[in-house]
């Protein structure tokens, strides 16, 4: 292409930042003084939705190799996809990765500043960056613009699938590659929209080794594709291959932790790097997150429209504790995390030594909601009980505001409450997320018990209400555990109880049922529920008023 067109293309890209060039930027960006063996990880989401929940996998394994290295863990944001950016998303990035103790060393903080010396991080502020590499590429005859309507590719790929073809713009189907300048002129005087595309000069028949810090050694395609450098819109932002192959030479990463899915593109970002002669970056692509599909019981990638759970929000809504959900994500990255956290429940995550090829060994992550549940009950049930009770009060007073005022009209009743079975070597594990806590101590509190769903028991109501009657007429509150039982025994005897389990197996239709159904009606009665901690207990702390109350029928 001849200067006097290039020179028109680099001013129809540049308008309105001015144009620096390489040598200028580049002087911005020293090497970053740092220890040999420091890395310097990134995390890049874009800002278009909500966190998925690999997002956390991902970043959690950049702070980690990084902190442990004594390096840097960037954020850097990738909005080049003005179209498909979501109003917030980015502020909620930085607000959900906080919350996960994962906030970065550099790049956008919760109060809108940026931290770091290599910014700035947000990509849409470094467009005179991104022109500075295009327009060399352009310059070397590496870039050409394309002035091809979506129509006209959208009839190529259909070619190409008819002519049994691999889809894409390279080769006979790269329509601009070689026109004339005639053709790009008139082209440009004629107003046409065009992107910046790069001239390929790969070979798919050839093959590209690449050292993946987790998949190893691999033999990739070249790449032969001409993609977009800066797209046509009136943004004229960089598309993400670009803008990665560039931010991440500039910021000095050194290590790219990046979803797999990236794998197929890598060769093309070998390529870029090579045009642009700066070092070819080091992959370590991360495996993306599976689960069970819950109808068809495949394996199955977590997906944004079908699992509510991928989506972070939801396990900031249950109000996991969110070390349990880190120690779980842990657990899947690295298979001896189990154990360490065995020896060392109550030591600081950040303690653990991460390992990459750990990882790299580790099969594809796995979501196990119950697994995550046991974490969390664990975590919870190791919890010091000042500790508990402010959790749980804490969630109560953001989202259930009459649990709240309950709870908090008689601390001492509360304090009981949040108390049971919590000490022993057995302590009670029906608590994995607070917002469990409506659930496991509402019912001890009337105005809660009142407005809940009850249980019901499965027996006739008839004999429910007779066998209460009974149990009421005898019931004393101030017997000890032992003596409440005979006494529970004596009424369920009365009420058509069978107290002997072989007398009952014999003959059932004589019973309404064994001492478990009957102690099992008091406490459906008594809490609405079917399963709760100890009874007696329970019925100590609530008082005789609030058990007779509820019980006398
Ligand atoms: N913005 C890219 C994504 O969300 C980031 C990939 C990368 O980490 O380079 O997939």
């Amino acid at each position: 292409m001849n200067k006097v067109l290039e020179d028109r293309i680099v001013e129809l890209l540049s308008a309105e930042v001015s144009v620096k060039n390489r040598i200028e930027i580049e002087a911005q960006y020293p090497n970053r003084k740092l220890d040999t063996g420091a890395e310097v990880t990134r995390f890049c989401p874009s800002p278009t939705g909500f966190v998925h929940i690999g997002g956390i996998f991902t970043a959690m394994i950049c702070q980690y190799v990084a902190r442990q290295s004594g390096g840097v863990y960037i954020l850097r944001i990738e909005d080049t996809d003005k179209k498909r950016e979501v109003e917030g998303a980015k502020e909620l990035i930085v607000q959900q990765l906080e919350k996960f103790d994962l906030s970065p060393n550099e790049g956008l903080q919760l109060d809108g500043s940026e931290a770091g010396d290599y910014g700035p991080y947000l990509q849409s502020e470094r467009r005179e960056i991104y022109l500075a590499y295009a327009i060399d590429l352009l310059r070397k005859g590496r870039a050409y613009p394309c002035f091809a309507t979506p129509e006209e590719l959208q009839n190529a790929v259909k070619d190409q699938q008819s002519k049994k073809m691999r889809p894409g713009y390279y080769g006979q189907w790269a329509l601009w590659r070689d026109r004339s300048d005639d053709d790009i002129k008139s082209a440009l005087d004629a107003g046409k929209p065009f992107v910046l595309r790069f001239r390929s000069e790969g070979d798919h028949e050839k093959r590209l080794s690449i050292d993946d810090v987790l998949k190893g050694h691999l033999e990739l395609p070249e790449n032969d594709l001409d993609v977009p450098l800066i797209k046509s819109d009136e943004w004229r932002l960089p598309t993400y291959h670009l803008a990665h192959v560039v931010d991440d030479y500039l910021m000095k990463a050194t290590i790219i932790m990046r979803g797999e899915e990236w794998l197929p593109s890598t060769p093309l970002h070998f390529e870029l790097a090579d045009a642009l002669n700066i070092p070819r970056h080091r992959y370590a692509h991360t495996p993306v997150i599976s689960i069970i599909d819950k109808s068809g019981g495949g394996k199955r990638k977590l997906s944004k429209r079908k699992d509510p759970e991928a989506d972070v929000a939801y396990w900031l809504k249950a109000a996991y504790p969110l070390k349990a959900v880190k120690a779980y994500l842990l657990g899947l990255a690295n298979s001896n995390f189990e154990d360490w956290y065995r020896d060392n429940p109550n030591a600081d995550l950040a303690e653990f030594k991460f390992s990459m090829q750990k990882l790299a060994s580790s099969r594809s992550p796995l979501l196990d909601m119950k697994k995550v549940d046991d974490y969390a009950r664990d975590e919870i049930a190791r919890m010091p009980q000042e500790h508990f009770n402010k959790e749980i009060l804490a969630w109560c007073e953001l989202h259930d505001r009459k649990l709240f005022d309950a709870m908090m009209n008689d601390p001492e009743y509360t304090k009981s409450v949040l108390a049971i079975e919590r000490d022993g070597d057995k302590p009670r594990k029906d608590v994995a997320k607070w917002s469990d806590a409506p659930e496991q101590f509402g019912y001890f509190y009337d105005e809660i018990f009142a407005t809940q769903e009850h249980e019901k028991s499965p027996l006739d109501q008839k004999v429910v209400k007779e066998s209460l009657s009974v149990y009421m007429s005898t019931y004393s509150h101030r017997l000890d555990k032992d003596a409440w039982f005979e006494n529970m025994k004596q009424a369920a005897e009365k009420s058509g109880f069978c107290l002997d389990r072989n007398d009952l197996k014999a003959n059932p239709e004589k019973y309404h049922g064994g001492i478990a159904d009957f102690a099992s009606l008091v406490r459906i009665a008594l809490t609405g529920k079917s399963r709760t901690p100890d009874l007696w207990t329970i019925m100590q702390i609530m008082g005789e008023d609030r058990v007779k109350n509820r019980l006398e029928t």
